[in-house]
């Protein structure tokens, strides 16, 4: 489908081209001449990025940073680490990126980078250096007003303090601007590490309630229960309702009558994974999307609900905490049972908002607190989810195309008024 000559064939890219290709009939004839601009890339760049290991041997690592589209602003999105790292995939969190920040309305448009690496298979300094170099070969490209990184997979806060510091050290001066999930004493924000799972949660019970399914005494399943799925479960699992399974990269665990979330959040921080945790059973991995479950919140990668998993899961409602989890093929059987998807592009969009927050908190240099912080972005959230609802029922389409259209319209709508330069 994809016209790019460097993109797989069976990556989420393709997957990224399907949702855009269904929004196009609900455009405005005026935008759908600009449509094409949301099928590449507008700057790709590839780096080699070489370090010296503890041991005094040499190795190269490949890196990324895509920039998808900077027509309302300058780009956002996080750094990956992770072995399976790839441009398609790159590029696939970029569009994600440009169509999240337009659909909460923030003033950015959509990057995203990467290296392929284990970051576990690496010493702390190892990473370290990983990381200088890495920001170094991309340091053109990026900045507060071009574009601003931020934790995804496998980075942290303290990652991001490294960025900031090796970006600042090549300007001379302090830019905490440059990135953020920063850690708070260097220029982050308060709540930013729990936000994206806050997110999920807020934008779970509004869809909750829109359909009249009780959050209380709700089972949950959840797959990946790092950064993003060990805030939502935390935050289901004090409103009553009962986490039953949780899946990591160490394998599958299960307890009908609720696992004990916060003794869980405990034992992964000790353990590195969920496998081993008391009063579960563990169950195969497969099994996980056929346990009888009320709300799925996938949280670990993207292309995990393949359609013949769609057919067997049991949730009424899914709340995409990772970006991309979902087949549009999946996607197209959720519609026909009826099974509410709330799409990555605001289901997971608390952490660029509160992303937002502490960029702007940078440049201003003045701070607020997490109760400020929360309820902005509560409000944010909830009413994105609004205007999302509403356009699904005037358009009778899925959340996912319903906030395509608002995004698409807030992007080509910036495009056309930009106008195409030379003209
Ligand atoms: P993380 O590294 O903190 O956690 C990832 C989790 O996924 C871990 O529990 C890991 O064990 C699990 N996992 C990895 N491979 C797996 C596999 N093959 N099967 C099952 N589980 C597996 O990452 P995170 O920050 O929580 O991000 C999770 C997802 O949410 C990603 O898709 C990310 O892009 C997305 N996301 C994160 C943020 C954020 O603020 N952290 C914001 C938006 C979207």
């Amino acid at each position: 489908m994809s016209n790019l000559s460097y993109i797989n064939e069976n990556g989420p890219w393709q997957t990224y081209l399907a949702q855009v290709e269904r929004v196009a009939p609900y455009l405005s004839e005026s935008l759908k001449d600009y449509i094409d601009t949301l099928k590449r890339p507008k700057r790709a760049l590839i780096v080699d990025v070489p370090i010296i290991m503890d041991d005094g041997s040499i190795r190269h690592f490949e890196g990324y940073r895509v920039q998808h589209n900077l027509s309302r602003g300058p780009g956002k999105g996080g750094i990956r680490y992770h072995p399976d790292v790839n441009l398609d995939e790159v590029m696939a969190l970029s569009a994600w990126m440009t169509i999240k920040t337009a659909v909460v309305n923030l003033p950015f448009g959509g990057a995203k980078g990467g290296i392929r690496v284990d970051p576990r298979s690496l010493s702390s300094r190892e990473l370290e250096r990983l990381t200088r170099r890495f920001t170094s070969e991309i340091s053109h490209i990026i900045g507060p007003q071009q574009d601003i990184p931020a934790p995804d997979i496998g980075t942290n806060p303290n990652i991001m303090g490294w960025i900031m510091d090796t970006y600042s050290s090549s300007k001379g001066y302090t830019i905490t601007g440059v990135v953020t999930g920063k850690p708070v004493h260097l220029g982050g924000s308060l709540g930013r590490i729990r936000a994206t799972g806050r997110g999920v949660f807020v934008t779970g019970v509004d869809v909750a309630r829109r359909i009249g399914l009780p959050i209380e005494n709700s089972r949950v399943a959840i797959q990946g229960f790092g950064n993003v799925g060990n805030e939502a479960g935390f935050l289901f699992d004090k409103a009553g309702a009962k986490v039953v399974v949780v899946q990591d990269h160490t394998g599958t665990i299960y307890n009908s009558k609720g696992l004990d979330v916060k003794a869980l959040q405990i034992y992964v921080a000790e353990h590195g994974g969920v496998v081993g945790f008391e009063d579960a059973e563990i169950l195969d991995n497969e099994d996980f999307w056929q346990v009888d479950m009320d709300i799925l919140i996938p949280a670990a990668l993207e292309s995990q609900i393949t359609l013949e998993r769609a057919k067997k899961l049991k949730a009424k409602v899914i709340l995409e905490g990772a970006n991309g989890p979902t087949y549009p093929e999946a996607d197209d059987e959720f519609s026909r049972r009826g099974v509410i998807v709330v799409p990555d592009v605001i289901c997971n969009a608390g952490g660029v908002t509160v992303s937002y927050f502490e960029w702007v908190q940078d440049m201003a240099s003045y701070f607020w607190s997490e109760d400020e912080i929360n309820e902005r972005l509560d409000k944010l959230m909830i009413q994105a989810m609004n205007d999302i609802w509403q356009s699904s029922q005037e358009n009778q389409c899925t959340l996912r195309t319903a906030a395509y259209i608002l995004a698409c319209d807030r992007i080509l709508r910036a495009r056309k008024e930009r106008g195409i330069f030379p003209g």
